[in-house]
């Protein structure tokens, strides 16, 4: 079987979106998941997409914990840096967000093509949730990943019901800022109003990181550009669909515990391999003290261009105005589009289980 046959629609509209050229280039570093113990062995495919952040309010980062560092040294000076666990939270939650509008529109025609696997009972409102519980709540009530979906599949899950852990195919580089622009500041809760504040910080229990009273935040200036990599390791036609889309429109990230403030993303460029690209801290060390969005976008064209691309890679894919403008364009909520998305997650818990079987 072939991309063609398994995935019509994202072929077609990766085609539109890319250009039949570009795509043809990169497509030999995508993936196709048939339901076979093979199609899920790793094999050596990533895309990788470079991006700039820009700070577009005053920006806060806090500490939530020992491990996570906030400030990085790049050329020998202290930059604020963002932790891709934390980007890759906010697209989780809006990746979430889409397939819960797609399968609140389109369940029956879902069901019917996945209840083989899924069983007739299977209902994904309910099945997966990334909320999380309230503290204090009993363990058991707290929602779970239901394992099978597309943005488990895709983001990675780990539940204690399933035999199998889903790895994530969405991951990346911390994201630096180019410029030092910022301001550190260690607290200490003073009344009644800002010990009860939840206020990410360290500590031993759930309970004293959320309310507690030491705290330490980075403020970043407005305008500060940050570069950062997602890395998507054997991704396939309908995934790469999605994610594309989540990128030209998750553009503000923000108002969130950790990140205060708004973060807009600009993708830059993409490109295939047998390996990932690049790294977003050499960009950043490259780019040190731009400010220019125009500037610090060429510079990164030029960096995979002339030192990061390997004689393997595909060319590099713009994300050209016109481009940007395409995909915001793609209809998410099509049918063919959304049901090759599902069977695609269905594949691959299929080839997960025959490969666990076959150990
Ligand atoms: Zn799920």
């Amino acid at each position: 079987m072939s991309s063609q046959t398994l995935y019509p629609k994202s072929v077609e509209v990766l085609k539109h979106v890319l250009s039949e050229k570009n795509y043809k280039d990169i497509e030999k570093y995508l993936h196709e998941y048939n339901g076979t113990a093979d199609s899920v062995k790793p094999v050596a495919k990533y895309i990788t997409i470079y991006w700039i952040g820009r700070v577009a309010d005053r920006m806060i980062l806090r500490t939530e914990g020992e491990d996570d560092i906030i400030l990085s040294e790049v050329g020998g000076e202290a930059v604020p840096t963002i932790i891709f666990r934390k980007l890759k939270a906010v697209y989780l939650r809006d990746f979430m967000k889409l397939v819960r509008v797609q399968w609140s529109r389109h369940s029956e025609s879902i069901k019917e093509s996945i209840k083989n696997v899924y069983g007739d009972n299977y209902d994904f409102l309910t099945g997966c949730s990334i909320a999380v519980g309230i503290a204090g709540e009993e363990k058991g009530v707290l929602h779970g990943r239901c394992m099978k979906c597309p943005v488990d599949v895709l983001m990675g899950a780990t539940s204690g019901e399933a035999k199998y852990n889903l790895v994530s195919r969405f991951v990346g580089d911390a994201a630096y800022a180019l410029t030092p622009s910022f301001e550190r500041r260690t607290g200490n809760s003073i009344d009644e109003v800002t010990h009860t504040t939840i206020m990410l910080t360290g500590g031993e229990s759930e309970e004293v990181r959320r309310t507690g009273g030491l705290f330490s935040e980075t403020f970043v200036e407005p305008g500060t550009l940050f570069v950062g990599k997602i890395v998507l390791p054997m991704i396939s036609q309908p995934e790469l669909v999605h994610v594309l889309w989540l990128l030209a429109h998750v553009k503000r990230i923000g108002a969130r515990t950790s990140i205060q403030g708004t973060l807009e993303v600009y993708p830059v460029a993409m490109v295939g391999d047998l390996f990932e690209v690049g790294t977003a801290y050499e960009v950043a060390e490259k780019l040190r003290g731009k400010k220019n969005i125009e500037e610090v976008r060429r510079g990164i064209l030029d960096y995979l261009n002339n030192e990061a691309k390997f004689v393997t890679s595909s060319s590099l894919v713009e994300f050209t105005p016109d481009v940007i403008s395409k995909l915001r364009n793609i209809n998410i909520l099509e049918q063919n589009l959304m049901l090759e998305l599902w069977s695609n997650a269905k594949r691959y818990v299929e080839g997960i289980l025959k490969y666990i079987q076959a150990r």
